[in-house]
């Protein structure tokens, strides 16, 4: 496994490199900025402008969350989806209840200020219950995913699945967990199929936004119809920003790219609105006819095309640092 990763990011490295040496820095970063604008087209402007427009540049610090913001400002509606697939998350994060034969598979939990309401109210809501939820896989361990992990494992006793190295993250934190934290359960491998009865979420691990991010493929059903879903578990570039982190997401987007080809997605999620217009598609559901396809199935080239924004955006910041190391 090690020896496969390692592989893959020296293969990534000399594609990039390649690239740089065959064209002057300034217009590699032109060229790849143009590639990502039009892979974007207006299906991924919040991830074109996120990830190549104004990018973030360095990792968070390990400080205590900040006050909750006001309710207003997070507080949306939860709504079934699919037959399937429930959304309890806010106007700016996801988090998805997938039902099952045997309980419920959540991914993702939000901040702690909101899972309460969002997620065990939004299932009661719904007509779940949240005691149903026997697994929880987060994506990364990053506050706006983590923060109700502690309170579906205390209070309705959910498996939580996480990579390795995140929950080594959460270990390690001195200040970002006032509250407590999650406990070490389940670690994600690549691969690995999360089973619930009739349902199976099988896990993509794709480091890059964290060392430890998990994607994930799995099945919906709309109006009976089984559907694919990629979903990429993390997306910005708030973490050590030099070449070899670069190479590794790079990979990593290459990797979940392939793994959606294969899997014949054509729905593509990620964990915060801003990248997959969660909470506009829902809105949309309102507005369908009967024969129009889900908001949500976006079709197999769209969904190749979400990774070719999120890859070209990082080659540009890979060779925006090539080019101030070179000066
Ligand atoms: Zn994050």
């Amino acid at each position: 496994m090690k020896h496969h990763t390692r592989a893959s990011l020296a293969i990534a490295a000399l594609i990039g490199l390649g690239g740089a040496v065959a064209q002057a820095p300034a217009d590699g970063i032109e060229a790849h900025l143009a590639a990502a604008k039009t892979a974007a087209g207006f299906d991924f402007t919040g991830t074109l402008v996120r990830l190549c427009i104004a990018p973030q540049t360095a990792p968070g610090r390990d400080v205590a969350p900040g006050p909750a913001p006001a309710r207003d400002t997070w507080i949306t509606e939860p709504a079934k989806v699919f037959d399937n697939l429930y959304f309890v998350g806010t106007k700016i994060h996801s988090s998805w209840a997938l039902t099952t034969s045997d309980g419920i598979i959540l991914i993702d939990t939000l901040y702690e200020y909101a899972s309460d309401e969002s997620i065990a109210g939004g299932l009661k809501k719904l007509g779940l219950d949240p005691a149903n939820v026997k697994f929880v896989i987060i994506s990364h361990a990053h506050g706006d995913h983590v923060g109700g992990a502690k309170l579906m494992q205390d209070r309705f006793k959910s498996r939580l699945v996480m990579g390795a190295p995140d929950w080594d993250s959460i270990e390690r934190s001195v200040n970002q967990y006032p509250n407590g934290k999650p406990k070490r359960d389940i670690v994600g491998q690549d691969g690995q199929k999360i089973t619930l009865g009739d349902t199976s979420v099988t896990l993509v691990t794709t480091p890059g936004h964290t060392p430890g991010t998990l994607s994930m493929i799995f099945d919906v059903k709309d109006n009976g119809r089984p559907l694919t879903v990629a979903y990429n578990g993390g997306t910005a570039f708030n973490f050590v920003n030099d070449v070899p982190h670069f190479d590794t997401y790079i990979a990593s987007q290459r990797k979940m790219a392939d793994a959606a080809a294969r899997a014949n997605a054509t729905i593509l999620m990620t964990n915060h609105s801003e990248f997959d217009s969660a909470v506009t598609r829902i809105r949309l559901m309102a507005a369908r006819k009967a024969g129009e396809p889900h908001p949500y199935e976006i079709g197999r080239e769209a969904v190749g095309r979400y990774f070719k924004v999120t890859e070209e955006c990082a080659q540009v910041a890979r060779l925006k640092l090539l080019q101030v190391s070179a000066r």
